[in-house]
C-alpha cells in the first residue's frame, strides 16, 4: 500500500467535509438553497480577499480570471505595465498582447522580485499607462513580490493595480483595501482548498469605473454579468455547483481560524521548510520568498526531473518540478491550504530520504530538525 500525498502549488488537498460536500446529490443552480450558497460564499471570500468590496465568480481556471481582467479593464490602445519574473508574468503579457493591448514590460530576473523602484519610474515616465500587472507569488519561482509597495505607488496615480493572487490567496497577505489594490484575481484549488474550477474576481470602485469604460470584446467572462448576478445569489451562466458546495466548506475553515491566523500558519509552515533546507544544505531559489511554496535549487549533478518522477512513482509523494527555464533545475514544495506542521515534516523527511537515495550526501534528520526547531520555538511563544 502506498498513500499520497499532494506537495504541489495547485491543486492542494481537500478537507474531507468538503470532499463529501461534493458527493451530495446535484442541485439545481437557480434554487433557494442555491442562492443561499451563493450569497454566502461570495460574502466570506470577501474575508479572504480582505475588502469590502463584491467579489464575483467565474466557472474557469484561474486564468479565465486574468483572461477577464484584461479584457474588462482595458481598451484598444491602452498600455500597461507588465511585471514578468516569471511564467505566470509572461501569462499576463500574452494575455494582453492577445487582445492586442500594448505593454511596456519589467522584466525581473526569475527567482528575484521587481524593485518598486522601477515600477514608480515607468509611472512617472509614462503617466498614461492604464495598469499594472503583478502576481502576487510568482509561482514558478517562489518569489513574492512586494504588492504593498507597488500599491503604494499607483494609488496616487490614475493606474490601476492588478494582482495575480491565484496561488498566494490565503497564505500571503495581500490587504486589498488597506493597501488600495485595485483587482485582485485567484482559484479555488490552492489556498482556497477546492479542486480547479472556480475563479474569483475582486475590483474596487476605481477598477469598476475602468470597466464601464473598457470596449476590448468579451462575452463569457463578462464581469459586469457576474457581478449583477452574483449580488442576488444567481449566476448568467451555469455555475460548477458541486464545487461551490466543496468551496463553502474550505471558506468556512478559513473564516473560522480567521485569514490573519490562516497567513501566520502558512508562514510558519514556510519558515520551517526554508529551514530545513538550509540544514540540508541546499539554496533557496528565491531571493524573496512566499510563504505559499518554497523552490530549492538543485545541485547540477542532480536530474530535478528524475527526483520528482522517482518521488512520486517510489514514494507517493508529489513535489513540483522546474516549470520552462527551471525544468529539471529546481524541486517546488507547497506548504499551501489544509496543510499543518506534520505535512511540512513529511515534506521535509521524505525530501531527504529521495535526495540521499538519488545520490546527494545527506545527513538524515538534518532538515526534519531544522523544522522542528522553528515549530517547537513558535510553539513556546
Ligand atoms: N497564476 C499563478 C500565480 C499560478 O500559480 C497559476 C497556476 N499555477 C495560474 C496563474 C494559472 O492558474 P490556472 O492553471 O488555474 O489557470
Amino acid at each position: 500500500m502506498k498513500k499520497k500525498y499532494l506537495f504541489t502549488p495547485g491543486p492542494t488537498p481537500i478537507p474531507s467535509e468538503a470532499l463529501l460536500a461534493m458527493a451530495q446529490p446535484i442541485d439545481y443552480h437557480r434554487s433557494e438553497d442555491a442562492v443561499a450558497l451563493i450569497k454566502d460564499v461570495l460574502e466570506k471570500l470577501k474575508h479572504v480577499f480582505q475588502t469590502e468590496n463584491d467579489v464575483l465568480f467565474l466557472t474557469s481556471s484561474g486564468t479565465g480570471a486574468m483572461d477577464g481582467a484584461v479584457s474588462n479593464l482595458l481598451s484598444q490602445g491602452d498600455t500597461v505595465l507588465v511585471i514578468r519574473s516569471g511564467k505566470f508574468g509572461e501569462r499576463w503579457s500574452e494575455i494582453c498582447t492577445a487582445y492586442g493591448v500594448n505593454i511596456i514590460p519589467i522584466d525581473v530576473e526569475w527567482g528575484n522580485s521587481v524593485d518598486p523602484e522601477k515600477v514608480d519610474h515607468q509611472l512617472k515616465s509614462n503617466p498614461s499607462i492604464k495598469a499594472v500587472y503583478s502576481t502576487l507569488c510568482e509561482t514558478s519561482t517562489g518569489a513574492l513580490h512586494d504588492i504593498q509597495s507597488l500599491a503604494h505607488i499607483t494609488q496616487s496615480t490614475s493606474t490601476l493595480l492588478v494582482v495575480d493572487a491565484v496561488s498566494a490567496l490565503g497564505a500571503d497577505d495581500l490587504q486589498m483595501d488597506k493597501w488600495g489594490v485595485d483587482v485582485v484575481v485567484s482559484c479555488s484549488q490552492k489556498g482556497l482548498m477546492t479542486p480547479p474550477g472556480l475563479a474569483f474576481v475582486g475590483l474596487n470602485s476605481r477598477a469598476w469605473d475602468a470597466v464601464e469604460q473598457s470596449n476590448l470584446p468579451k462575452y463569457y467572462f463578462d464581469f459586469r454579468k457576474a457581478h449583477k448576478s452574483g449580488l442576488e445569489g444567481s449566476v448568467p451562466y451555469t455555475p460548477a455547483i458541486t464545487l461551490l458546495n466543496a468551496l463553502q466548506c474550505a471558506l468556512n475553515r478559513i473564516y473560522e481560524e480567521g485569514i490573519q491566523n490562516n497567513i501566520a500558519r502558512h508562514q510558519q509552515m514556510a519558515l520551517a521548510t526554508r529551514s530545513a533546507i538550509k540544514a540540508i544544505g541546499l539554496p533557496l531559489f528565491a531571493s524573496s520568498p512566499a510563504n505559499t511554496l518554497t523552490s530549492i535549487r538543485l545541485p547540477k549533478e542532480i536530474d530535478g526531473k528524475a527526483f520528482v518522477k522517482m518521488m512520486r512513482e517510489e514514494y507517493g509523494i508529489t513535489y513540483a518540478g522546474g516549470q520552462g527555464e527551471l525544468s529539471g533545475k529546481i524541486v517546488r514544495i507547497a506548504h499551501l491550504g489544509w496543510m499543518d506542521e506534520n505535512d511540512v515534516i513529511v515534506a521535509i523527511s521524505s525530501f531527504e530520504r529521495g535526495m540521499a537515495e538519488i545520490g546527494y550526501d545527506i545527513a538524515y534528520g538534518a532538515g526534519v530538525a531544522a523544522a522542528q526547531q522553528v515549530f517547537t520555538t513558535q510553539d513556546s511563544q
